[in-house]
């Protein structure tokens, strides 16, 4: 019996989960293969509504893409980037990109899954941040999208929350109207998971390194992802940065982006040349 189980509950999984890597392998070397409960569409379905409603209350509030010229440069730069996201996964191309700037003192940016991303304006003032060092950042954060993070994160959650029960109750029934229910109950919760949670060590480390090279690609100098890291860093004090409540503070990540630059350097170079 025992033995059914676990057949069936792998049977559900396979069905349900992409097990596998979700980006191509590249000169950053990411190939972890990822655990994915919730379906792709609906993580996109549930960050497009939240993303709307952000906007919506951005714009009650007349703080959004306030400062045009600014946000000309922010989606050049998006743009510069988006460009290169085949390299990784060629259907990101076709995803529905938006690029949107917030007038606020917080310093923050974030690409919410299926290519929704917005600049809060403190990130580009309080770090009088140069457009190499706003590609490297923006180019951190498509990088979680591409890697499917935010789905990545609720699907452990929604494991955490409902476990082997929910799983139960889905082989138990057997139905697609099951999985359905389930979903929905992840739905709600979902939406603000992608906040709420923090990515994990091994999250921030691949976004880093496909960001590095996702920015390189763009013609972005790799170098400046080090100097992003240092502003970002000697704001602390008082009043950390917003960016560092989804992005814990990471001693290692300095060191790290330096032995990854020359990596990418190649490519920052050609992109030059062309
Ligand atoms: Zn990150």
């Amino acid at each position: 019996m025992k033995n059914l189980t676990f057949i069936l509950l792998a049977a559900v999984f396979l069905n349900l989960s992409g097990c596998a890597s979700t980006t191509n392998d590249s000169v950053a070397g990411v190939k972890r293969t990822q655990f994915m409960l919730m379906p792709a569409s609906q993580v996109v379905g549930m960050s497009s509504q939240a993303y709307t409603q952000t906007l919506q209350e951005s714009q009650k509030k007349n703080t959004l893409n306030t400062d045009k010229t600014q946000l000309a440069r922010v989606r050049n730069i998006s743009n510069r980037l988006i460009a290169q996201v085949g390299v990784f996964r060629p259907d990101a191309v076709q995803w529905k990109w938006e690029i949107n700037v917030d007038k606020s003192d917080q310093v923050n940016a974030y690409c919410m899954p299926g290519g929704k991303i917005m600049v809060l304006t403190g990130l580009i003032d309080q770090l009088k941040a140069t457009d190499d060092e706003l590609g490297a950042v923006i180019g951190h954060e498509i990088a979680h999208a591409l890697r499917e993070h935010g789905r990545e994160r609720m699907s452990q959650a929604y494991v955490q929350q409902f476990g082997l029960q929910a799983l139960g109750a889905i082989i138990t029934k057997g139905s697609s109207s099951a999985v359905g229910n389930a979903s929905t109950q992840a739905a709600g919760l979902g939406s603000q998971l992608f906040f709420a949670l923090p990515n994990g060590r091994e999250q921030e480390r691949e976004a880093d390194k496909i960001g590095l090279e996702l920015s390189a690609r763009a013609g972005f100098n790799p170098e400046a992802a080090i100097t992003l890291w240092q502003k970002m860093n000697a704001l602390g004090g008082a009043k950390p940065p917003e960016f560092f409540s989804t992005h814990p503070a990471n001693e290692n990540r300095i060191a790290d982006l330096r032995t990854l630059v020359p990596k990418v350097k190649p490519l920052y170079e050609a992109s030059k040349s062309k």
